[in-house]
């Protein structure tokens, strides 16, 4: 076995009875398989599939050790002896696949999406609907009582482990900041009262495991709240919880309402290991870093330079299972790279659907999406090198047929090509390369420069034909489309057409929004690596550095820009509604700072040399622009599918050819891959 590549990644670590055999930890997730009973095996398998990938220790997703503490109704809980066997499915699953497993304890707090829901105070959450009871003397000594006992209960259905969730702006980190800490008794005030509640749990629950089960506290390194904990204040609280009895810490950053981006694709690699960095040096026991950590690489640096002692990702084993297998064996080129996008993780469970991934469908379906090898082999065409043509063509040659694609472009991506021209979608290049490497791995022939017909694809006498062109982009009707100023939004991303001054943006969609940031992202933010990157994102979203006695906030710098925006759309209201739902705001929020003019309810009258007119609440106006970008959405691109259903061919249609609607990434590459494995 190789290990010249990573030395850092794979040295092992002892850790009270545990030896980790490398420094890789599965970050915990919510997938939305833990809430009901019915669906343990599907959980066991995810969590397998990882444990055989080579990870050295998953943690689990968030269970409550009360009622009170659910996320939402019913939702994920170890409370009783009863639900142990239930676990052990989990536990014996990852242990018969050579994997450790932590169990997560939870307490929602005030985040609770029910009327339970319990807090030191009674203040809501500007993201909850419900306003939290406050916690009495008793229910605080009880609930930590329920702590104890949850830890017991993962100890005995055969956990290695167990995390408490110290950070994201749940329970136990509403006690430490004094935000949302107003108490006057013994729990609330001082900074020694307000770490009480915490250091008590740690304290029981070591009382309760005996002296080597592993605790691991996610501990908030960074509250990026108003009013949150200073630094100076989390190192008195990781201090007091080491003497407590804790094993291991884990970092979390920001909360679930901070208005600062943490894990999303426009946070550069490794943003905030500077303050795992500054905490490690405070403490004796190791410490885990986290955040947009999703190369090997980059793990492996933050480890040589002695950043952290291990490295925690969360998502990228949503992306790749085998993410540690393939770093250990020199074959990081064959990882398929989590993108960030949150498109099918968090974005599914914030709308209480079951996470997955976008770049992997398989993600939380390991027992319902199977790639078995085919029965009979085939002779297949897929026109269209976008993301389905591609995923389709992967899964298909995996299971034997013999593929042929074609694209008319000159690499293959697709869109993709534009998307990854995009300041904060750098990531999308990592998914053209994992693609590229898997067509070579799977024999597929790769036919680039070629644009087909139906004749020829008739005559070639295939199978199967797959259509994947995707799509054309709408020329909305207005008068003077024509005007030189004009430009349909590919031709202005590919670089064809040079960028204006001052720009109308005519459709506020994904690819309006992207479009803005495109035209902005010649000026800062515009990397997603680096130490620059790094500052440059940290000044931009108010982050300070200078960690002390201070909070973690400071006033945002304005993004520079030599441009004006008008961004716009039709329908009424505010802009972006439809923008994914934990990276929207990211969006808006950016573009408005930046001082994009965001424009709903507007009707499209004339374009002509003296710039765009429209009617906007009965007035009309002309916004004196020299360039016209059409983002108007798209339409499909399937009359090879007609042609070739005409000629008696037998043929399916896939991703935007199919589908221009709504389409996303997400949807191209899960069609594609579910048609795969069904031929
Ligand atoms: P396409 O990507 O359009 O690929 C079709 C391919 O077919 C092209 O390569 C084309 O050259 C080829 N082709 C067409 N006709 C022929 C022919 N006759 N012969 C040979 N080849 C042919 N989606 C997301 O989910 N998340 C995002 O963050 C995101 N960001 C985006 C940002 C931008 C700027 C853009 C433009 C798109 C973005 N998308 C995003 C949308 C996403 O890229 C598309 O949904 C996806 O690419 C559709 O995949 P597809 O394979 O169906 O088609
Ligand atoms: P879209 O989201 O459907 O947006 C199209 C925009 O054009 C809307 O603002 C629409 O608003 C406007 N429009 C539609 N018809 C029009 C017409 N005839 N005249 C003028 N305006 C018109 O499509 P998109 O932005 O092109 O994105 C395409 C796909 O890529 C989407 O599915 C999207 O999810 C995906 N994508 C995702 C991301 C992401 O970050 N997740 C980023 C980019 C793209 P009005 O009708 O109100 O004017
Ligand atoms: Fe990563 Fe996107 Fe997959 Fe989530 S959906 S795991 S963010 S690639």
């Amino acid at each position: 076995m190789n290990h010249v590549k990573y030395p850092k990644i794979f040295e092992p670590l002892d850790v009270g009875s545990l030896q980790l055999k490398n420094r890789i930890i599965m970050g915990s997730m919510h997938t939305g398989l833990e809430d009901s009973a019915k669906d343990i095996h599907k959980l066991a398998a995810f969590y397998a599939e990882r444990a055989r990938g080579g990870v050295a220790l998953i943690v689990t997703g968030g269970y409550s050790p009360n009622k009170t503490g659910w996320f939402l109704p019913f939702s994920s809980k170890l409370t009783s002896s009863r639900e142990v066997s239930r676990h052990q499915i989990i536990t014996g699953a990852v242990h018969q696949a050579g994997g450790r497993i932590a169990l997560q304890i939870l307490h929602a707090g005030r985040y609770a999406a029910h009327p339970l829901a319990a807090a030191p105070s009674a203040i809501k959450a500007p993201i909850s609907p419900f306003r939290p009871w406050a916690m009495s003397d008793r229910k605080i000594q009880s609930t930590i009582q329920d702590f104890a006992k949850t830890a017991e209960l993962a100890k005995k259905a055969g956990y290695d482990g167990i995390e408490v969730m110290g950070s994201e702006g749940y329970l136990i980190n509403e006690f430490v900041t004094p935000k949302t800490n107003h108490r006057k008794d013994k729990w609330g005030g001082s900074l020694e009262n307000r770490i009480r509640f915490p250091t008590e749990i740690i304290r029981q629950i070591r009382g309760r495991v005996g002296p080597d089960f592993v605790i691991i506290y996610r501990i908030s390194l960074l509250d990026l709240v108003d009013q949150g904990c200073s630094f100076d204040e989390v190192i008195v609280l990781a201090q007091s919880l080491e003497r407590a009895g804790v094993s291991l810490l884990s970092t979390g950053i920001g909360w679930h309402e901070s208005r600062v981006p943490t894990i999303a694709t426009d946070v550069p690699r490794a943003a905030f290991v500077w303050a795992t960095e500054a905490l490690k040096k405070k403490i004796q026991i190791p410490i885990i870093a986290a955040n947009r950590i999703n190369a090997p690489e980059v793990a492996e640096q933050i480890l040589a330079q002695g950043q952290a002692d291990l490295v925690s990702m969360a998502r990228p084993f949503l992306a790749d299972p085998d993410f540690v297998m393939k770093a250990q064996q020199n074959k990081a080129d064959e990882i398929n790279t989590c993108i960030a996008c949150n498109q099918a993780c968090l974005d599914h469970i914030f709308k209480r659907q079951r996470a997955s991934c976008l770049v992997n469908p398989r993600a939380c379906y390991e027992t319902e999406i199977l790639y078995k090898p085919a029965l009979t082999k085939k002779k297949i065409a897929v026109v269209g090198a976008g993301p389905a043509g591609l995923s389709f063509s992967v899964v298909a040659a995996q299971r034997g047929h013999q593929v042929s694609l074609y694209d008319s472009a000159a690499e293959i991506g697709g869109q993709f090509n534009l998307a990854k021209k995009i300041p904060g979608k750098e990531e999308f290049h990592e998914t053209l390369r994992y693609f590229k490497r898997q067509l070579e791995l799977q024999k597929v022939k790769l036919n680039l420069g070629q644009t087909m017909t139906s004749a020829e694809l008739k005559a070639m006498d295939y199978d199967e034909v797959v259509i994947a062109t995707g799509i054309r982009p709408r020329r909305p009707q207005i008068p003077g489309l024509e005007h030189p100023s004009v430009v349909l939004y590919p031709d202005l991303i590919s670089g064809r057409v040079p960028v204006g001054k001052v720009i109308a943006i005519v459709g506020a969609g994904g690819i309006g929004f992207d479009t803005a940031k495109f035209i902005l992202g010649t000026t800062e933010n515009h990397s997603n690596s680096g130490p620059v990157a790094i500052q440059n994102f940290l000044k931009i979203w108010g982050v300070r550095q200078d960690l002390g006695p201070e909070g973690t906030l400071q006033r945002k710098a304005t993004p520079k820009s030599d441009k004006k925006i008008y961004l716009l759309q039709r329908k009424a209201g505010s802009l972006g509604q439809n923008l994914g739902k934990t990276t929207g705001w990211i969006h808006r929020s950016f573009l408005k700072d930046s001082g994009v003019e965001m424009l709903g309810g507007v009707e499209y009258l004339a374009i002509d040399g003296s710039g765009l007119k429209i009617r906007r609440q009965d007035k009309e106006m002309i916004l004196t622009v020299d360039q016209i970008v059409i983002c108007a959405g798209q339409e499909s691109l399937r009359d090879l599918h007609n042609e070739l259903q005409v000629l008696g061919q037998s043929v399916h249609v896939i991703g935007g050819a199919d589908k221009a609607q709504e389409l996303d990434a997400k949807g191209a590459i899960r069609q594609g891959s579910l048609l795969a494995a069904s031929l």
